[in-house]
């Protein structure tokens, strides 16, 4: 009886004993989970301590993942825990998938709840496995799982209690420090999204940056645009209007860029624009505006300019291209008309001071002077510059262009030894409009070889009447670059000029400008057009860049010297120099020379003396229609 109450004692000693070992346990655990944020510490802390617990070889805490879908085992400890730690499986997968879906602990004890086919599966391993839910505050978390107990042996009720006390207290710490971690993560996502913001914030200021260059300049002269010329008018108006003083607005054209643009292409024709704009630069002062309009028109804004100033200023931009550009080795010349309103007296605000620029630009080229102020009272353009473009393409529909003749004498005998047909346009609402004017437009618009096949044949046509009553006067109709090289061109030439008679009838007379980048695709053409008879003249030669004997091998037959050298040949020894070398280079290779714009008699005794062939200008006579041509030809 001793003995037996004794060992009662014993018992509840160990009983004891074994109680306050795991209250401590508990405890410990307790307090050194509970302190720790990091994930895999408290998986770490958690499965030792629940392997001791319940003395089981391995321990394992799977989770379920957040799909809802699969569970992934977060912490282990001891035996093969390390090999399975890290993997994933279906949620409804194995003993996992019942504790899930039931929210009930399992070991050996359960058996009897299970269905037939569970039985039978699980049956075997059920008192070697022991798993508790794992149920946060919030979610279901997952398990415990404890496997084989050390020794042999079931896992027991009082494993289980234990266990799901464990689970108890476990629980709420791995919530915590799950809720820490997904926090962090979600800061370090954050963090993330914060330097990638940063970055495209940067960029995105860059290329707003860019945007507003882009916006407010032009790239290819890197000028102010039109919006940023706005602003400054606008803002230079508004000073003016303070002060009480004027602005000075000018319009720089630039002649025939076209023809340079379709000759060397536009990336010459762009270099060329920056050089101007860069010339044009060096004239202006820090609070005037020079800027690009488009295409080939530059507008300067002078502030405190009267008319008289902005017309001294509008002059030396002018001039200041006559200096030739050496654009990749080709010596190019180019001209400009330029157009000046003055503000207050010819508008104030942006958009009239501007169409009144423009105005007299058109007036400039329409007089064939550089430079011209708006005129109110002649403002026959003032319907502006789109109706102009509809009314010349009704002209030319309406087949109203003329074509007036300009005598080519010979300096030897005097007589008139050709014509050149020049374009005539005489509009009921703006009078007489200058080929400088129509032609551009045509040019731009499309229509310059339905105009040129026309006046071909008008020219044609002419010559032929008057080679029954005078014999035999060729004609020369201008020949645009862009006709000219247009594939269809030898096409339509054949249907216009039949034979070689006809062909005798005429010369084309085309722009220097063309034989540069083109010379191998105009070669056959061009003796095409000799084999049709007609001649070939260079016009306005001395302003591009054509060598010679280039042209030598083009079989061009005659060069017409550009008025600008013939009319200062008297005045300008270089000129002189200049005309008279042309003229000897000329005849060595067996070409004729045709001065343009004689109107003195002492500009043509000096041609007489410098050997030139033939002449054409005011002085002898201005271009005539067909009849009066007729008369003069019978005067001489
Ligand atoms: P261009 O071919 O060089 O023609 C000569 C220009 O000089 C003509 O101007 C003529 O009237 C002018 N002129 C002749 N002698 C004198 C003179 O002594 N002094 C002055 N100051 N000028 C003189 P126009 O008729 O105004 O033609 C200007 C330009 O328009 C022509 O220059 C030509 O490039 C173009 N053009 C005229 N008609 C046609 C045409 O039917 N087709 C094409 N494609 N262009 C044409
Ligand atoms: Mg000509
Ligand atoms: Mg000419």
């Amino acid at each position: 009886m001793k003995k037996e109450s004794s060992d009662k004692v014993v018992d509840l000693n160990r009983i004891l004993k074994e109680k306050e070992s795991e209250i401590e346990l508990l405890q410990q655990t307790f307090t050194e989970i509970c302190s720790e944020l990091d994930l895999d510490n408290v998986f770490r802390i958690a499965s030792e301590r629940a392997r001791e617990l319940i003395n089981a070889e391995t321990l394992l805490i799977p989770l379920l993942d957040n799909n809802c879908e699969t569970y992934t085992y977060r912490g282990g400890a001891g035996k093969h825990a390390d090999e399975v730690v890290g993997e994933s499986l279906p949620l409804e997968f194995g003993v996992c998938g019942w504790v899930w879906k039931n929210k009930k602990p399992w070991w050996q004890g359960m058996l009897d709840q299970l269905s037939d086919d569970e039985k039978n599966a699980w049956e075997k391993e059920s008192s070697t496995l022991i798993l508790v839910p794992l149920q946060g505050k919030r979610h279901f978390l997952g398990g415990i799982a404890g496997m084989n107990k050390i020794g042999g042996g079931a896992f027991n009720k009082k494993d289980l209690n234990l266990l799901q006390l464990f689970a108890s207290i476990v629980s709420i710490a791995i919530e915590n420090a799950m809720a820490v971690s997904s926090m962090e993560a979600s800061h370090r996502l954050n963090d993330d999204y914060r330097q990638r913001l940063e970055i495209l914030n940067r960029q995105l200021t860059e290329s707003s940056k860019e945007l507003e260059y882009l916006s407010l300049y032009d790239s290819v002269t890197a000028l102010p645009n039109r919006s940023l010329f706005h602003d400054r008018l606008t803002r230079d108006i508004n000073e003016a209007q303070y002060d009480n003083s004027t602005i000075g607005i000018l319009l720089i054209d630039i002649d025939n860029f076209k023809d340079i643009n379709d000759t060397l292409g536009h990336d010459k024709g762009d270099i060329l624009l920056n050089r101007i704009a860069r010339r044009f630069e060096q004239s202006i002062n820090p609070h005037e505006t020079l800027a690009r309009l488009g295409g080939d028109e530059f507008i300067v804004v002078l502030p405190g300019h009267n008319e008289a100033q902005t017309v001294t200023r509008a002059e030396a931009f002018v001039k200041s291209l006559q200096q030739d550009f050496n654009i990749e080795g080709n010596r190019i010349v180019v001209n400009a008309s330029a157009g000046v309103a003055v503000y207050p007296e010819h508008g104030n605000e942006f958009s009239a001071l501007l169409k009144h620029a423009d105005v007299a630009m058109y007036d400039a080229k329409n007089s064939n002077a550089q430079v011209a102020v708006y005129d109110p009272a002649s403002d026959r353009l003032e319907q502006g510059h789109l109706s102009l473009v509809s009314d010349i393409r009704k002209a030319l529909e309406e087949r109203r262009f003329e074509l007036y003749y300009q005598p080519k004498i010979s300096l030897d005998t005097g007589m008139v030894v050709a014509a050149e047909a020049l374009g005539r346009w005489f509009d009921s609402s703006r009078g007489e409009v200058s080929p400088q004017i129509f032609i551009d437009v045509l040019e731009n618009n499309g229509l310059i070889n339905d105009y040129t096949y026309w006046a071909i044949d008008t020219a044609l046509a002419q010559a032929k009447a008057w080679q029954k009553t005078f014999g035999y006067i060729r004609v020369a109709v201008n020949v645009s670059p862009q006709t000219l090289m247009h594939p269809d061109f030898r096409h339509n030439l054949d249907q216009v000029v039949i034979n070689h008679d006809e062909g005798r009838l005429l010369t084309f007379e085309i722009t220097e400008n063309l034989f540069l980048s083109e010379f191998d695709r105009l070669a056959d053409l061009l003796e095409h057009i000799r084999s049709l008879g007609i001649e070939l003249s260079i016009d306005d030669y001395g302003t591009g860049y054509s060598s010679l004997s280039l042209l030598r091998r083009l079989k061009v037959s005659e060069l017409k010297i550009d008025q600008s050298f013939v009319r200062e040949i008297v005045d300008s020894r270089d000129n002189e120099i200049l005309v008279h070398s042309t003229i000897k280079l000329a005849h060595n290779l067996g070409l004729g020379v045709v001065a343009e714009g004689v109107e003195s008699q002492e500009v043509m005794d000096l041609l007489v003396d410098l050997g030139c062939d033939t002449i054409q200008g005011f002085l002898i006579s201005r271009p005539l229609p067909a009849g009066q041509f007729a008369d003069f030809v019978r005067s001489r």
